[in-house]
């Protein structure tokens, strides 16, 4: 196999050589639970999807696991906020981000381990750190101790001195380096916790992966994947922590990183505001459409995503839809016995597997099936049912990785249509909260809680806090 991956660690292409021949071990960063998830969001996970099915049809054996953050201090704020409970709010969106994935026919992993069931195993890591001399304790935390690992800036490629002065920023001093980070947090009163040898807490974010690949992988893995801005610190804490404990290195053999969602040249996020849920989007468009655009440029570049993108998208889908449609036809036609000596359907073949073979290259791949599809409009006439068939075998492997409802039939859902969204990102005026706020202080009024959660729900999902005083309600953009 031909295939090569860029490896974030080493800065290069390299090709794939598993721990055990034949088996991949893969490990990707999944969603912290407290809102629904956004365009970013699915970049990530469409991008490691359609790696895994790329790989399984190299017939390698994949074994993909992807967690849970089910507990996390934006989670905790959340709760406090809501007046829900942590676990409730975790549970509600584990459950929309497993439903979004779904509709952007993004497979389930293996394993989805949730931090909640990992404790044993995180108390476990941490104290294998502790008596190793690798972490400290102090007043119920406990840190990393960064100045133990030689490892400190590789996978970042950050000078580990930079690292100190950034650090400096925000000192906690407690911390015996700057750079030094939490593995075990102690609790605030009310908060959710667990007992530890360190007193009552709840892990650091970092720790928590680390603890779950070493739990299904062992010490080492072969592909780590994440969005590009969790190289540093989280997959670089892992790094530190998962090699300083089990002594094997590397911990993962080859890092892969998919890069931003961008809106207007800044990427999309939801500190800043500047978001799609991914529910706003297939609100307006099929899934297809949303998945063909973030496929549509190679993982590690930056995908622009405006409205007019999406338009963009749906009309070139819908071009490789009809396409696929009218070679579906034909091949239905005639004979169905598979052989033929069409140049392009062979020329299509080798450029696919070039393009993917070429550290996952989607775009090239897809701009296969443009010309593919369109020699088939010129030649259509003197080409046979079997070419035909042999086309569409070909088109359906290619499907089965990229999933963006090729073989749609007009009408269906993944039928590629072009609505267009709505051009502000949850811009919601002052005047729409003022009037969702007194319907919910009604609603509160007459003891309909439901109603009064389902407004403050939607006012959260446009970035409007609320918070209940006395029978009256105050509010803030977060
Ligand atoms: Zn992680």
């Amino acid at each position: 196999m031909a295939l090569r991956l860029y490896n974030s660690l080493t800065r290069s292409k390299e090709p794939l050589h598993p721990l055990t021949p034949g088996i991949v071990r893969m490990y990707v960063c999944g969603p912290t639970v407290y809102n629904y998830c956004h365009v970013g969001h699915a970049r990530a996970y469409v991008c490691f999807d359609m790696v895994v099915r790329y790989l399984r049809q190299c017939g390698l054996q994949v074994h993909y696991v992807s967690n849970i953050t089910d507990i996390d201090d934006r989670i905790l704020t959340a709760a406090a906020q809501s007046g829900e409970s942590a676990r409730a709010i975790a549970e509600r969106f584990t459950q929309a981000y497993f439903e979004d994935m779904q509709r952007l026919s993004v497979l389930r992993a293996d394993h989805h381990p949730r931090v909640t069931d990992t404790i044993p195993q995180i108390l476990d890591l941490i104290s294998t750190l502790v008596d190793h001399g690798h972490a400290y304790f102090v007043d119920g935390d406990v840190f990393f101790d960064v100045t133990t690992a030689p490892q400190l800036g590789e996978l970042s490629h950050q000078d580990p001195e930079q690292q100190l002065a950034g650090a400096r920023v925000e000192v906690d001093v407690r911390k015996r380096d700057p750079r030094d980070f939490a593995l075990w947090k102690s609790a605030k009163p009310g908060e959710e916790s667990w007992p530890s040898p360190w007193g009552a807490g709840r892990p650091g974010w970092h720790i928590e992966c680390s603890a779950m690949s070493i739990a299904a992988h062992g010490p080492q893995l072969d592909i780590h994947g994440g969005g590009i801005d969790l190289i540093f610190p989280h997959h670089e804490c892992e790094v530190l922590q998962s090699e300083s404990a089990t002594g094997k290195r590397p911990f993962s053999r080859i890092w892969m990183h998919n890069g931003h969602v961008m809106i207007d040249q800044v990427k999309m996020s939801k500190s800043l505001g500047n978001f799609f849920t991914i529910r706003e989007v297939l609100a307006h468009h099929p899934p297809s459409v949303l998945r063909f655009l973030l496929l549509n440029t190679q993982y590690r570049k930056p995908v622009e995503f405006t409205p007019e993108a999406m338009v963009e998208a749906s009309k070139a889908l819908l071009r490789l839809q009809q396409g696929t449609f009218q070679l579906a036809s034909s091949a239905s036609a005639g004979v169905t016995e598979a052989s033929s000596q069409w140049a392009p359907l062979a020329a299509a073949i080798a450029s696919y597997t070039t393009a993917m073979d070429d550290d996952f290259n989607t775009r090239d791949a897809i701009a296969t099936l443009f010309t593919l599809l369109s020699a088939y409009a010129q030649d259509a006439p003197k080409l046979s049912a079997a070419d035909a068939t042999t086309a569409l075998a070909f088109l359906r492997r290619v499907e089965d990785v990229l999933s963006i409802g090729l073989f749609a039939t007009p009408g269906s859902p993944q039928w590629a249509s072009t609505s267009p969204l709505p051009a502000v990102p949850s811009a919601i005026e002052d005047a729409e909260v003022m009037r969702l706020l007194a319907q919910r202080d009604a609603a509160r009024a007459r003891r309909d809680f439901p109603s009064a959660d389902t407004i403050r729900r939607q006012l959260s999902e446009a970035g409007i806090e609320v918070q209940d005083v006395g029978g009256t309600s105050t509010w803030r953009r977060r």
